[in-house]
């Protein structure tokens, strides 16, 4: 909901994940800074797609390409003439949106009000309920279901025969507002190119025109070969890579969901052309897997198979999460033929063939890419961890419920009161587990409260040393979920921790 929305921004700030760009100059619009538990929880989130999809993978190789590309890079790719979104702007209050998500989010509300009459069956039939039987009964969610898909599948075809006069008339037949002002007051749908131009070179004379990336996908196909080459792959593998991305996208209200600067972890599977279904198939699972293994909730994600498909897609399909704004998408799955690689052979004259020995061959591969916005996944974890419990004595705490292996910091060390010597073991402790694990110190405060503040931090351990610990060298260690204690021994610390958290 809007309010959990609203609570999830302030507590990034508050715990030190999330600041806007330049705050002190009062922010630059849908830029944000990763602050001291952001850029670990980010951190985390990229090793751990790394390690799935690159050390997982044996045919899968990870490279790191430059945010600058030769500029031929982006008419071969199509960005220069095409890389354009759809904009509205609301004549009374000047503010800029994009039609197509005025149109997705309208549509989503009224999928919401099916899922919400689903329930209330659910509720009322218990065990005997039959969900598919009731979408296609039910007078009023087939309404609901059928409109909701109209109403995407018309705007797709609209955008695909670029007629904006007819995503304009959407708008207006669908009565939807500015969702600031309520105002429906609406200028004509024109298109925008999202691409950042930026210039190389010391006189104006001749400086070169550039552009940020907006993909990081572009830096893969030009390398084809020479990773193919040096690496011996064969077909079929994978070349993975995570960086930044640029877009000048037009933006309300997101936060971190839609980003001026942006992070990417792609991967590009390079196969045989007509084998290219199959793995579509294939990286559609795999990805899905790869989320629900964070355990967020299988309810949580819905794939959306794309109507419209982009000028170098045969196929595409969506991951959607369910953010406290509804469900959106959180990830790609493209089949995209071999059009980059054969429009890259165009502009630049090279060939990017590959030999396959099998088939006693040359050909151009074809690409099924994942692609996966690395601060989207971010917003997803941090949306979806952070919970208002209200304990079995009446007392409420906040949680942050990060998966363990993804959590910034991963134990507080907490010395029971501040002398007797507990510091000093405390100290000993996190000596030896920093080599492996991100530690923390913290001995303000009764030891409740320091509790409460590592539950918020989302730390998934603490380790507190008292009287006994001097005795017979062990200490409690208490789970943030559960709230559960347990006594164990210091030189048993580390082994417990490694059961949740190693990759
Ligand atoms: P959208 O329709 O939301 O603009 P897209 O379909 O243009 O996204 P892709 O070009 O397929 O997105 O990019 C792949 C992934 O990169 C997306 O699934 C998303 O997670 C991420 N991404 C794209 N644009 C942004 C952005 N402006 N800010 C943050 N993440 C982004």
């Amino acid at each position: 909901s809007e309010d959990q929305f609203k609570k999830v921004i302030s507590h990034a700030k508050e715990y030190g994940y999330i600041f806007a760009s330049s705050e002190i100059y009062d922010g630059l619009s849908a830029v944000y800074d990763y602050a001291q538990n952001g850029a670990e929880l980010k951190k985390n989130i990229r090793e751990y797609w790394w390690r799935s999809m690159v050390y997982m993978h044996q045919n899968i190789v990870g490279i790191d390409s430059a945010i600058l590309m030769h500029p031929t890079t982006w008419k071969a790719s199509g960005h220069i003439d095409a890389f354009n979104d759809p904009l509205i702007d609301n004549k009374d209050s000047k503010k800029r949106y994009r039609a197509d998500v005025l149109i997705e989010d309208h549509a989503e509300k009224i999928y919401q009000k099916a899922q919400k009459e689903i329930e209330k069956a659910r509720g009322r039939f218990g065990e005997s309920f039959d969900e598919e039987q009731y979408k296609t009964t039910n007078p009023r969610v087939v309404k609901y279901l059928e409109d909701h898909k109209n109403m995407l599948s018309r705007m797709a075809k609209s955008l695909e025969n670029e007629d904006l006069a007819d995503v304009k008339a959407l708008i207006e037949e669908l009565e939807i507002a500015d969702p600031d002002t309520g105002s429906k007051n609406w200028t004509e749908v024109r298109q925008f190119n999202l691409m950042f131009g930026t210039k190389l070179g010391a006189s104006a004379e001749n400086a070169m025109d550039l552009y940020l990336r907006p993909e990081t996908a572009q830096g893969i196909f030009v390398n084809f070969l020479n990773v193919q080459k040096s690496g011996r792959m064969k077909i079929p593998f994978g070349i993975a890579q995570t960086g930044k991305a640029f877009r000048n996208e037009i933006v309300a209200r997101q936060f971190i969901f839609r980003m001026r600067e942006f992070e990417q972890m792609e991967m590009q599977f390079f196969v045989r052309p007509g084998e290219e279904l199959k793995w579509y198939e294939y990286w559609k699972e795999t990805r899905l897997k790869w989320h629900l293994s964070l355990g967020m909730g299988e309810e949580n994600y819905r794939f959306h198979d794309h109507e419209k498909l982009a000028h170098y897609a045969n196929a595409a399909a969506d991951i959607e999460f369910n953010f406290p704004f509804g469900f959106k998408e959180l990830e790609g799955i493209h089949s995209r033929t071999d059009f980059d690689l054969k429009a890259h052979e165009k502009h630049s004259g090279k060939k990017l063939q590959f030999f396959d020995p099998e088939m006693n061959e040359s050909y151009v591969p074809y690409v099924v890419e994942t692609s996966i916005g690395l601060d989207r996944m971010f917003l997803a974890v941090l949306s979806n961890s952070l919970q208002d419990e209200t304990l079995e004595d009446g007392s409420t705490r906040t949680v942050l419920k990060i998966p363990a292996i993804l959590a910034p910091v991963k134990a507080a060390v907490l010395p029971l009161i501040k002398r007797d010597g507990l510091p000093e073991i405390a100290q000993k402790i996190i000596e030896d587990l920093q080599w492996d694990y991100n530690v923390t110190y913290d001995e303000k405060d009764a030891v409740g409260r320091r509790y409460r503040r590592q539950d918020a931090a989302g730390t998934p351990f603490c380790i507190t040393v008292d009287h006994q610990t001097i005795e017979d060298n062990t200490v409690t260690i208490r789970h943030r979920d559960s709230m559960e204690q347990e006594r164990i021994a210091i030189s048993e610390i580390s082994e417990k921790m490694r059961e949740s958290i190693s990759f």
